[in-house]
């Protein structure tokens, strides 16, 4: 069967088109119960953007920290209550930050209007009706999840997206001004979290024209933005790098991931390693899926002295490597996508851990 995915209702971008967010939202404050929330990342408390917000005296707003940890079932429901509880169901949600506060933001829409703990949607079409109309302003570029059907949630026992049409957002702003604040180890950290989309949608069996269109684009970009003397985090890389987020996310959509975002789902469980920091731990791995594409990552890092730590599993048990490789390996369309349909016959949770074992 083919993929049928829902792709975002309506897209802005352009540098300080954050402004446009008034006007977008006036039309659809008559729904429900007349008000707004605004999730942001605490980042921006007391910044300037902070000043740019156009919330009303009805509207609520929860500035999140994400540093602690990466979003969770709990903290949505949190939310949630604390929404209803106040003022009802909103009119919508916008979301203002990086991947995390995407994902907070478009869960949290879904879990207005349906009832008990997030983590009881954790997975492929559990979700059983439409959440509230929701809004994404990327601060981060990379991820892709401005654009995916995904909001990944760490749950009491599983870290997993609710996954369904209407997680998608119902518009985004992509206003790239907003992402030159990045330090810039997570500015390389994000942006490899797309180079390596591209890489992983292109390397598998779900690869097709449609994905090729998007990821050629995107790749290009990435390789404009990262290698070379024109590379760096300035203001026109960071318009290139929006888009490339945007065209790596389509081009996996409709593709898969592989088995460098395998890895990092295991690391990122285990440790709590970030996602773009656990992607680029393992990539530097991999070069017998990713070839050449390895030792242009390595260059990456090299050019924009990016100290990614090495040798990290002499400090890991043999428990923590046997629970990351579980937890890969249960990652079958992964799998899949990057070794074939009998994938099982070519990989055992042995060589899963003795790939974790290098790192
Ligand atoms: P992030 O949202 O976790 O933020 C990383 C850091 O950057 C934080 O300290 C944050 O405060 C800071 N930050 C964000 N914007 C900033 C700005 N403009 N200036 C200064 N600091 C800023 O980082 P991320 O890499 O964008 O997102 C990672 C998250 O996204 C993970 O939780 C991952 O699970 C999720 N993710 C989701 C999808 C999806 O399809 N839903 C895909 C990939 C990753
Ligand atoms: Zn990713």
């Amino acid at each position: 069967m083919h993929k049928n995915f829902k792709n975002i209702d309506k897209v802005v971008y352009g540098r300080g088109s954050f402004d446009q967010l008034n006007n977008i939202l006036e039309e659809k404050r008559i729904e429900n119960d007349r008000f707004m929330v605004f999730v942001v990342d605490e980042y921006f408390k007391g910044k300037d953007l902070e000043k740019r917000i156009p919330h009303k005296l009805e509207d609520l707003i929860f500035f999140e920290n994400i540093d602690i940890h990466e979003p969770t079932t709990e903290q949505v429901d949190r939310i949630r209550d604390i929404v209803k509880e106040k003022k009802g169901i909103p009119s919508g949600v916008i979301g203002i930050g990086g991947g995390s506060i995407m994902d907070i933001a478009k869960a949290l829409a879904l879990m207005m209007t349906n009832e008990g703990s997030s983590s009881l949607y954790q997975g492929l079409n559990l979700v059983k009706r439409p959440g509230v109309y929701h809004l994404g302003v990327p601060t981060t570029s990379g991820t892709g999840a401005e654009c995916s059907m995904t909001a990944v949630l760490t749950g009491p026992e599983k870290k997993l997206g609710l996954k369904c049409d209407w997680t998608v957002f119902n518009q985004v702003i992509l206003d790239p001004d907003l992402t030159t604040t990045v330090p810039r180890n997570q500015w390389f950290y994000t942006g490899m979290d797309c180079y390596i989309h591209c890489i992983e949608s292109e390397s598998g069996i779900f690869y097709n024209e449609f994905s090729r269109a998007y990821g050629d684009q995107a790749l290009k970009l990435c390789r404009e933005v990262f290698t070379g003397s024109k590379s760096g985090q300035n203001s026109e890389n960071s318009e290139k790098l929006m888009i490339a987020s945007l065209f790596g996310g389509l081009s996996l959509t409709y593709s898969e991931v592989g088995a460098c975002h395998a890895f990092s789902y295991g690391l990122s469980f285990v440790f709590g390693m970030r996602h773009g920091y656990a992607n680029c731990i393992a990539f530097n791995h991999l070069k017998e899926f990713y070839g050449d594409a390895v030792d242009e990552f390595k260059e990456m890092l090299k050019y924009h002295k990016i100290d990614l730590p090495q040798r990290l599993s002499k400090d890991w048990s043999e428990e923590e490597i046997a629970k990351m490789a579980d937890v890969a390996y249960k990652l079958p369309h992964m799998w899949t996508h990057a070794l074939g349909q009998n994938w099982e016959n070519k990989l055992t949770r042995k060589d899963i851990m003795d790939i974790y074992r290098r790192m």
